[in-house]
This record gives structure tokens, sequence and C-alpha cells, in this order.
């Protein structure tokens, strides 16, 4: 047994050298669930702790492939099998250079506390690769696609481990993994979410993580008696999960004014309709260009090399990737007046930017409950294969607004202090409660 959280801590940093994401994630849970598990100390008997940060298995391995000239070609590929003990492993597969098991692990254990909000019985996992599908021919894709899921294929099946998308996975890779996975195992099953809607996906999964978040930010505004309606937004990213936070903002009569990608981000004070939405879509769907573009069609400001962060805003939605709100990016956005931020990314704050945000009482909601929409509709996804059945638009977009104001439910419920709601431990406690309590059941496995 631990005295303090630093003790275990000092633990998990020796057994977990350099991958300082993972020991960030850790840090965070066992901050917020310390107290409540001093006071429930049969999970200390049983050392749920320890167990919950070990993941139940990690598979590294080696994907061959052949570039358009002919070379051979070797990326790494990993699924790290986290926590099983609520549901099969699920989580996205992310395609980037900066992969690594450290990066994966931090992902991976982030979903066993989301996956447990969402309500429905899904472990959680994650898995991918340092391949890089940008600037890659739809060929060179599709031949790493097949090899990864050839070797993954052993691993994963529809009542076992359940993938999806993320970073660099779109609908695109999901198709050419299914199509190998299908090949291999000559069965048709629901072993990937995100699949394309003729051949097994749900209407509202592609929506799912951008819409969920900002449900999410309109709830933790209404419980203030406020809304998105009229409000300036700040976005970065501009793929998947902000394309789509992007579209509900708009619908909900908010004016967002920026988007970016890992080069730079665009300034648009006039605001990001409808029409200029579609335009970003293809570029980045189809076309696969950079957000600059964007500044030269419209005649916006483009801020090289830049985050959003600095455009005054009411409400901001990180929605591109891990840290990218450090410490002094939030104290300009408290300083310029922003009232809520809803992260569609993982850990996209820094530890310093949470202790800001929460030091300010500015309404912050952490990823693991303001995304977990997309985790949750791929819950749904699985649902409606399991019973050969397709829910209409409404039906899928309405249990995805339920769940939502479930998860909020459940921050207030653990998250509350005297006059403010503490988003992250009321997410952390009571997505570590049902894994927990299911550990225990389960004995010592
Ligand atoms: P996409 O690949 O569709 O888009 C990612 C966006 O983020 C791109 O605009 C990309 O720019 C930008 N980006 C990626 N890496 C960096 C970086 N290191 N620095 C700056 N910008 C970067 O991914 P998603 O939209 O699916 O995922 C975005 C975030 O949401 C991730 O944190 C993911 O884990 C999380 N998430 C996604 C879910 C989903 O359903 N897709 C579910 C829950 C969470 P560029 O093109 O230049 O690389």
């Amino acid at each position: 047994m631990y005295n303090s959280v630093n003790e275990f801590m000092e633990k998990v940093s020796s057994k977990n050298t350099a991958q300082p994401e993972f020991i960030q994630a850790v840090q965070e849970v066992v901050d917020s669930i310390w107290e409540y598990i001093q006071d429930n100390p049969h999970y200390l008997y049983a050392n749920i702790l320890d167990r919950i940060i070990e993941p139940e298995r990690a598979i590294i391995f080696r994907v061959p492939w052949r570039n358009d000239k002919g070379e051979v070609q070797i990326n790494r590929g990993y699924r790290v099998e986290f926590n099983s003990a609520i549901g099969p492993y699920k989580g996205g597969l992310r395609f980037h250079p900066s992969v690594n098991l450290g990066i994966l692990k931090f992902l991976g254990f982030e979903q066993i506390f989301k996956n447990s909000l969402t309500t429905l019985p899904m472990g959680g996992g994650k898995g991918g690769s340092d391949f890089d599908p940008k600037g890659k021919s739809e060929n060179e894709v599709m031949s790493f696609c097949q090899s990864f899921m050839t070797e993954l294929s052993r691993h994963i099946g529809a009542t076992t481990d359940i993938p999806a998308g993320d970073i660099g996975v779109g609908g695109r890779e999901i198709g050419f993994m299914f199509g190998q996975y299908k090949r291999i195992q000559n069965e048709f099953t629901g072993v990937l979410t995100g699949k394309g809607l003729n051949w097994g996906g749900s209407l509202i999964r592609p929506e799912a993580t951008g819409y969920g978040c900002v449900y999410f930010a309109e709830n933790m505004l209404n419980a203030k008696g406020d809304s998105l309606k009229n409000k300036t937004i700040t976005i970065s990213g501009s793929g998947n999960v902000a394309q789509f936070a992007t579209e509900k903002c708009i619908e909900l009569g908010g004016k967002v004014v920026s988007l970016s990608d890992s080069s730079g981000s665009i300034y648009d004070k006039n605001g990001i309709n409808t029409e200029k939405l579609h335009w970003i879509m293809d570029l980045k769907n189809n076309r696969r260009g950079r957000i600059s573009e964007y500044a030269e069609k419209f005649d916006t400001i483009y801020k090289n090399g830049e985050r959003p962060w600095s455009i005054k805003c009411d409400i901001a939605l990180p929605c591109a990737t891990q840290n990218e709100i450090e410490e002094n990016d939030a104290k300009i956005l408290i300083q310029n007046g922003c009232i809520a931020i809803a992260e569609g990314a993982n850990m996209p704050s820094n530890t310093g930017a949470i202790e800001k945000f929460i030091e300010s009482k500015i309404l912050f909601g952490p990823g693991k409950a303001a995304n977990a929409g997309g985790v949750a509709v791929s819950g749904l996804e699985m649902s409606q294969n399991a019973m050969r059945i397709n829910w209409s638009r409404d039906e899928v977009d309405n249990k995805l607004k339920e769940i939502m104001n479930n998860i909020h439910r459940q921050c207030t419920e653990y998250g509350n202090e005297e006059n403010f709601t503490n988003y992250v431990k009321g997410a952390n406690i009571a997505g570590f409660i049902k894994v927990a309590d299911a550990m225990l059941d389960q004995g010592v496995v």
C-alpha cells in the first residue's frame, strides 16, 4: 500500500521510463481518485491501482510493405489490450510518425475510463503504427493497411478486440483493413467500427466525436444557464473531430473563427459558415491539402506554425492532438475571457494548463468525458452489427445526446465542489468505480 500519490507515481515513473505521456495520464487519474480510494480502502487491499495501470497485453509487430517504387518499407505496428474488465478491448488505431508504445499506453489507459463513462460494455485498448499516410499514394496506403491487418487479425475479433479510427485512420483506412481481415478470416463480422454505411457502418459514427464534444460543451454551459448561441469559438485541428465539431457549433448558432493543422492556424473573423466548411472537408478528406490554402481561398489570416489559442474566444475546443495547450496558452485563454474548454482530442491540455483551468474555475471538460461520443457510437455500431439492424440518423443522434447527458451527469455527481464542478475529478472517479468494481468481482486476473 502506498502512503502518498508521490510514492505511487515514483514507482510508475521508474517502471515506465521514456513514456512521459503515459505517466502524465496516470498522474491525472491518480490525483483525482486518491482521496476517494482512501475512503474506500477495499480498492487498496485488492491493489487495484497497480493492476489498472498495467496493460493486460501489448503486442508489437513488424509491418513490411512495398512503396510505389517497389522498395521494401518497414514500420512498427502495435496493439495495447489494456483492460477487459467491463467488455472486449475497444479503442482506435493511430497512424502517425510520432506513435510509440508510451503514446499508445496513454491513449489505451484513457480509453478504459472513457469507455466506462459511456455506460456501454467496452474495455480499453489502443493501437497503431509509426506509418505516416501523409504524402503516400492510395496504393501505398492500401499496401500498408493490408500488411498491418495481416498480423493484427490474429489478435482481434468481434468479441475480443474491436479497433476503430484515430489520427491518420479514417474511412479509407478502415475499409482497406476490413477487406483484409475478411479475406484472412473468411468471416463478415463487426471486427472494426467506423465502417462504410453499406457494409456495416453506423449513421453518425463519422460525426460522433465532434458532435458529442459540442453536446458536452452545451451541457456544461446549460448547467450555468448559458448556451453556445452567439459564442465565438476557436477549434484546433481540421480532421475528423474538428470538422464535425465545427458543423455542430454552426448548427447551434456559434461562430467558429479558427481551425488548424500541424503547419499552422487560420483566423476567419467572419466565422466559418457551412459553405466554407464543405470546402475544408473536400480539401482535407479528398484533396488532402493544407489548411493554409483556406486563407488564400477566402482571403483570411494564416498564422504559420501557430496554434489558435491567442485568438480571443468564449469557447475553445482543442481537436488536434495531445499537449497542444500548454500552461501559457491556458493563461492567455483565461485572460482573453474564455469561459469553457471541451477537449475533442485526447489529453490536449498539459498538466500545467489543466491546473490553470481548474484554479480559475472556468468550465473544463476533459477528453475522456467530452470526446467519448466517438467510442459511444462505435459501441452502438457494434450493437447494430450484432442484431443485424440499422438505426436511423435520428435514433443514433438521440442515443448519442442521451449518452453525453449521462456522462455530464456522472461528472457532476462525483466532481461537485463548492459552487464548482471539477469535471476532471468527476470523470475520473465515475469512470474508475465501474471498472474497479468489475475487477474486484472477477478476482485476481
Ligand atoms: P485526424 O487525423 O482526422 O485529424 C487530426 C488533425 O490534427 C489534423 O488536422 C492534423 O494536422 C492535426 N494534428 C495531428 N497531429 C498534430 C500535431 N502533432 N500537431 C498539430 N496538429 C496535429 O484525427 P482525428 O480528428 O480523428 O483525431 C483528433 C484528436 O481526437 C486525436 O487526439 C484523437 O485521439 C482524438 N479522438 C478521435 C476520435 C475519433 O473518433 N476520430 C475519438 C476520440 C478522440 P495534419 O494533417 O497536419 O497532421
